[in-house]
């Protein structure tokens, strides 16, 4: 570790409180070291308290048709209380009498049923079923309404000809257990029509995890440091789940404009015969960065993870590159799939140039992310822009253009 002056210091610490999003850094020329560049990153600057799993707590495969995964030995003592309208995001999700899968079903309930929730933990929920107090599988409910057949046909936006088939987490797979957060579920969409390629895209609209900072994870499956970022990042071995991401200049949180960002590119990835795994579709989606990543590993042939910068000057779209360090690139899985990340970064980039989004720099930088330290599959993070950027509706519609125009090159398309 290199000596640095005080006023070094101060930098990167002012640097570190002003940064919100999860995965922000600023390129820092230290003094004395003319072209040496450090990244500071406060993907894991703040203090925070590990949260212990539940013992006792495994997972259970679904039977057929029986739309509930998740048995855990515990009671609903340490319920949250809530008072709010939530919706059924699966087909034939049990209701049962009381907090486990043992008990008995006192009812089935269909995709997009509406309910009142009353009390909320990470598994269970409770909810009123006709007056009387019934248990659902938190995975299986969400705050936003899940879009319908009878939604999609009327958007008329081509999307899709059917609804998603919910993806729940496997722990049993590859790095699953690095995972703390996997409560939730990604959404699997078909391609219409009979122009389907066969390829899935997963389309992870950063952030939008309730808690994700409060938990941490390993930033690398081997336990080992990253290799990147700035005051704690030297020797730093765990970064927060999910950062809440940033705050645009206009007030609005950059994780409903991911959200926004990847229900566009989503539409236009069908519409050219992609397969769409979307990671998050409302405003909360418990999954964490492993989880996310992990899913995209086994469901998805390469994984866009959406973001904007927290600068304040405009800069342009780039994505995070694999960084040049010999022992992370030694390092599985990133050893054996580093160069597929960073092609991929490089086709998403060409795609933008091409539609004549303004591009930062050279149009990437390096940055030790923990997706990229668990991905399986080539996987990016594309920074679309900053806390200055446009994001009307009519910037996103050229975003997308540019990241479909990338992922056609991508894939050879
Ligand atoms: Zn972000």
């Amino acid at each position: 570790m290199r000596k640095k002056v005080p006023g070094v210091l101060a930098l990167l610490m002012i640097l570190a409180l002003t940064m919100a999003c999860g995965k922000k850094y600023e390129e820092i020329t230290p003094e004395g070291s003319p072209g040496s560049h450090e990244t500071v990153s406060s993907e894991d600057e703040n203090p925070v308290l590990y949260i212990r799993q539940s013992e006792g707590e495994n997972y259970e495969q679904a039977q057929s048709s029986s739309r509930e995964t998740v048995v855990v030995g515990e009671t609903a003592l340490s319920m949250e209380d809530r008072d709010e309208t939530v919706y059924v995001t699966g087909s034939d999700v049990n209701g049962r009498a009381s907090a486990t899968t043992s008990s008995q079903v006192m009812a089935v309930f269909q995709k997009g049923q509406k309910l009142h929730r009353t009390g909320y933990d990470d598994t269970w929920s409770k909810v009123d079923y006709n007056g009387t107090a019934c248990y659902i599988a938190s995975r299986y409910l969400s705050v936003t309404e899940p879009r319908t057949d009878a939604m999609e046909t009327a958007s008329g936006s081509g999307e899709t000809a059917g609804d998603g088939s919910g993806i729940a987490f496997d722990s049993s797979w590859k790095y699953g257990e690095f995972s703390k957060i996997n409560s939730g579920q990604a959404i699997l969409y078909k391609a219409p029509g009979d122009n389907r390629k066969g390829i899935t895209v997963c389309v992870n609209a950063g952030h939008g995890t309730k808690g994700g900072s409060n938990v941490k994870t390993l930033c690398h499956p081997d336990g080992t440091p990253k290799v990147t970022g700035g005051t704690t990042g030297a020797g730093a071995t765990s970064a927060v789940a999910v950062s809440g991401g940033m705050t645009f200049s206009d007030g609005t949180p950059e994780s409903k404009v991911t959200l926004a960002m990847a229900k566009k590119l989503k539409g236009k990835l069908l519409a050219a015969g992609y397969d769409v795994l979307m990671i998050r579709e409302g405003d909360d989606v418990q999954l964490d960065n492993i989880a996310r990543t992990v899913i995209a590993n086994n469901k998805a042939d390469c994984h866009i993870a959406l973001h904007w910068d927290s600068t304040t000057n405009n800069k342009g779209a780039f994505y995070m590159s694999v960084p040049n360090v010999s022992s992370y690139r030694a390092m599985e899985p990133v050893k054996s799939n580093w160069e597929k990340h960073n092609a991929l970064g490089e086709c998403l980039v060409a795609g933008l140039r091409e539609a004549e989004v303004k591009i930062f720099s050279s149009g990437s930088m390096e940055m030790d992310l923990t997706q990229t330290s668990y991905s399986t599959v080539p996987s990016i993070d594309i920074e679309l822009g900053d806390k200055a950027s446009d994001h009307s509706d009519a910037a996103l519609d050229k975003l997308a253009d540019g990241l479909l125009a990338g992922v056609n090159q991508y894939f050879g398309k």
